[in-house]
Parts: structure tokens; sequence; C-alpha cells
């Protein structure tokens, strides 16, 4: 018996084979269960389309979130063809990305507004409507990054967003526990996608990062989606309101290595 045969799990969020929803929604698909793989824009479809295919998903639909009537159309037909659903990857977040650099002081009011309806209220909404087809419970994951928890530079309002996404789900872990359902988010460390290409200095980060993790390296969409399989699996099941951090052990640091702190030394005495 595989880890999640029987599962029936949206996922939202690949753009796509370098996205990290990719990387959940295969492995998943290989541990057992049924994926339901809309695509976030028309322009989406054409790169998320074949790999959906390629591991028999359902619903390759258009589900814009901030399009009502795409939701509604993408949850009605989930109620009609399968009548419920044991999971749900949410991994979407959008901000303009001439604000992911500079000041976070500089932010302006309209991509505040956009970047917490798209990375935050959506996974609310979404939550919503698919604890309403979880008769069984379920387990509901969202991807979240350190810089909500920290300043991290030019994450900016995305930083801001991710401390209101993790702290949706502690309220929604405790809106839907007692109907079984646990929500839990992955904070995952740096990886090049399609999404991270938009935060000023991306490049150095990662490859900085990869210098200063307990495990001297980066996580891999392997990593993150090993974390994903056991949290819509059984094995999670007393875990819910829950940030999971995959990043290499780097959350867990408070200081850089003292190797680097060496070489960082004397580089900076040398200018
Ligand atoms: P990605 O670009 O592959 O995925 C982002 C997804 O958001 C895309 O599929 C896009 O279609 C979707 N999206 C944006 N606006 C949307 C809308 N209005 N409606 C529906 N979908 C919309 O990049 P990714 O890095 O795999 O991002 C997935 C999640 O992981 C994001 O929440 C991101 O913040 C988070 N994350 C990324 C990193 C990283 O370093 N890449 C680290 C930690 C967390």
């Amino acid at each position: 018996m595989k880890l999640l045969e029987g599962k029936r799990i949206l996922v939202n969020g690949v753009a796509n084979e370098m996205s990290m929803a990719w990387a959940v929604a295969k492995k998943a698909a290989e541990m057992g269960a049924e994926i339901a793989m809309p695509f976030g824009s028309e322009r989406m479809e054409k790169r998320v389309r074949p790999l959906a295919e390629s591991i028999g998903a359902k619903f390759i639909m258009p589900c814009n979130v901030q399009d009502d009537a795409q939701v509604d159309a993408l949850f009605d037909a989930i109620k009609k063809d399968w009548g419920g659903l044991d999971g749900m990857l949410h991994a979407i977040a959008f901000s303009d990305r001439d604000e992911l650099q500079g000041r976070y002081a500089d932010t302006t009011r309209a991509n505040f507004k956009n970047t917490m309806d798209v990375s935050v209220f959506s996974l609310v909404d979404l939550t919503r409507r698919v604890s309403e087809l979880m008769k069984n419970g379920g387990s509901i994951v969202t991807l979240t990054y350190l810089g909500g928890e920290k300043s991290i530079p030019n994450y900016n309002v995305m930083g801001v967003a991710k401390s209101a996404l993790d702290s949706s789900v502690r309220y929604l872990a405790a809106d839907l526990g007692k109907d079984g359902i646990r929500v839990n988010a992955i904070s995952a460390g740096p990886i090049r996608t399609l999404a991270s290409s938009g935060v000023g200095g991306f490049a150095s980060i990662l490859e900085l990062n990869a210098k200063m993790t307990p495990l001297r390296r980066n996580m891999t969409l392997d990593d993150v989606s090993g974390a994903a399989v056991y949290l819509f699996s059984d094995l999670s099941s007393a875990v819910t309101g829950e940030v999971h951090h995959v990043d290499c052990g780097y959350s867990s640091t408070g200081m850089i290595p003292n190797d680097l702190k060496d070489v960082l030394l004397k580089g900076l005495d040398a200018e």
C-alpha cells in the first residue's frame, strides 16, 4: 500500500517544471494520490497541461484566485466528479517585482493590497471551499518563507504577506481541527523558480545560503516534496497549525558559521 493511496489532492501553483508545486504533485502521484491540477492563468496552460497529463492529473483548468467565477467553476467540477477531497497544496504568491528590491518603506498601497490578496487571502478562500469537500477530514499545506519571521533584504512586502500567511495557518487550523482537517505550512529554503527570480539579488541569496546552512547545501525540490507527502499522509496525523522548516537548518541559526565569519571580516578589513 502506497503512503497516499486513496487520497485526492488539489495542487494549486504549478507554473512549470521548476515549480515547487509540480515537485509535490509528482511525488504525491508516485505515492498513490490522485491529483487535481489547475493553472493560475491562461498563459500557463501550455506548460502545465503536459505536466498534469504525464501524471494523470484531472481538472486541468484555469483557476486565477482573483477570479471568483474561475474558482467557482473549479470547485463545482471537483464536487460533481470527485465529490470530495483529502488534501490541498497552496503554492501561490505574487507581488510587483519592482517592490521586491530597495526599501519596504516604499511599498505602495496598491501592491500591498494585491500581494496580500493573491498570496494570503487566497489561502483563506481556498481553505474554506476545500474544507466543505473534506467530509472525512483532510490536510492543507501552504508554502511560506523565513522572510515572514525575520527581515530578509529585498523580500519586503512578500515577507509581510508570509507573516500573515503563517498566522492564517494557525487560525485556520484552530477553525477546522474539530472537523479533522489539519492546516500546516512548509517554510522552504530558497530555490530558483519563476516566483523567486522576481526577488532582487536572489542569485546571491542562493549562493550565500548554501554556505551558511548547517547542512552546507541548499534545499532541493525533493526535500520539499518529501515533507509535503508526510504532511498529506496519516503519518502526520497529530500535526496542525505548524510552520515546518525545510531549509537545511538555516532558520535554526543565529550567526554565520566561524569559517565564513573569518572570511567576511578579512574582506571587510581589506576595504
Ligand atoms: P512558481 O512561480 O513556480 O509558483 C508560483 C505560483 O503562483 C505560479 O504557479 C503562479 O501561477 C501562481 N499564482 C500567482 N498569482 C496567481 C493567481 N492570481 N491565481 C492563481 N495562481 C497564481 O514559484 P514557487 O517558488 O514554486 O512558488 C510557490 C510558493 O512557494 C510561493 O508561495 C512562494 O512564495 C513559496 N516559496 C518559494 C521559495 C523559493 O525560494 N522559490 C521559498 C519559500 C517559499
